[in-house]
């Protein structure tokens, strides 16, 4: 979808890093940006930054994790910029460090209820008014390499588990879109420097409110001075132009793929003398 002066973005966790990149590119290009965040103070300081590169933005705040939330925040964005052309289910949260069995019934609600609810709430929401105005539009859903296999050190199973559903849930999306003016996208990167180890300040108060998660806050230091939210904004502004359904930014992450996907090449071998009988049955 080639991106045009005067179409309408929505950007959930528009208030920090990813999510401000994005809408910084889209505002770059004339897009009017409707900057969603749980921390309404930063989507504010979002679209100071914006208006302060004469483009046009408007901060909501907006908890992803609750339906009636973003209902309010699609409906705000319309009625300030018209329909939306670009959506982007960005925001989420860490859960890092801590393992599977002795994660807190709340910090499971918490990560499902924005990594994963968020995204379903982002589509639901979303999509059928981009049906509906009939015109071209594209959504991105943010998830992330580990989406694509689980890293073996960090314990991010709980982490990885979410950012699996997004990618299920946008390839799931995409086939339903096919032949409909609305394109679909995964943003999938690895380590990009933002305030994803500070997660814990953005939780809702329905999901128990901001708490203190020690866990996440190594992340700090292996994100630090890595890929800048900047680039990552340029990279889907230009991937939404290109129709790019997987967008990737982190070239040498290949590797942990290829590896994911050997050892599922090597499962498979051994289904093959279960093959033989199946398909003489089927005959
Ligand atoms: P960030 O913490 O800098 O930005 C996330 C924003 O989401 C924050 O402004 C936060 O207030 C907001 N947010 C959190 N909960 C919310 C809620 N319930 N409703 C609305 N807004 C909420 O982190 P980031 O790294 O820019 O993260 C953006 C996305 O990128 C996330 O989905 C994250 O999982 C993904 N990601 C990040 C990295 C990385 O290395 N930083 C890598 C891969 C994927």
């Amino acid at each position: 979808m080639k991106i045009e002066p005067g179409m309408t973005a929505l950007v959930t966790g528009g208030g920090s890093g990813i999510g401000r990149g994005m809408s910084m590119s889209f505002a770059r290009r004339g897009v009017r940006v409707g900057v969603c965040d749980i921390r309404e103070e930063d989507a504010a300081e979002t679209v100071r930054l914006i208006e302060a590169e004469g483009g046009t933005a408007k901060a909501i705040r907006t908890d992803v994790s609750d339906r009636a939330s973003v209902d309010d925040a699609v409906a705000a964005v319309e009625t300030a910029f018209g329909s939306i052309a670009i959506a982007c289910n960005n925001a989420g949260i860490a859960m890092h460090g801590v393992p599977l069995h002795e994660i807190s019934a709340a910090d499971w609600d918490w990560v499902i209820g924005v990594n994963i609810r968020g995204v379903i709430n982002g589509i639901q929401a979303v999509i059928p008014r981009m049906l509906a105005s009939g015109r071209p539009a594209h959504m991105v859903n943010t998830a992330s390499i580990a989406g694509f296999q689980v890293n073996p050190t960090f314990l991010t199973g709980a982490y990885s588990m979410t950012k699996y559903a997004v990618v299920a849930l946008s390839e799931g999306l995409r086939n339903e879109l096919q032949g409909k003016n609305v394109g679909v996208s995964i943003l999938a990167p690895a380590a990009v420097d933002t305030k994803i180890h500070l997660s814990e300040r953005s939780r809702p108060d329905r999901l128990g409110g901001a708490t203190v998660r020690p866990q996440n806050h190594f992340m700090g230091d292996l994100i630090k001075g890595q890929m800048q939210p900047a680039e990552i904004g340029e990279r889907v502004a230009a991937a939404i132009e290109a129709e790019d359904f997987y967008i990737f930014t982190h070239p040498e992450t290949k590797e942990w793929l290829d590896r994911r996907h050997a050892a599922i090449d090597a499962a498979f071998a051994k289904a093959e003398p279960l093959a033989a009988p199946a398909a003489a049955a089927a005959e």
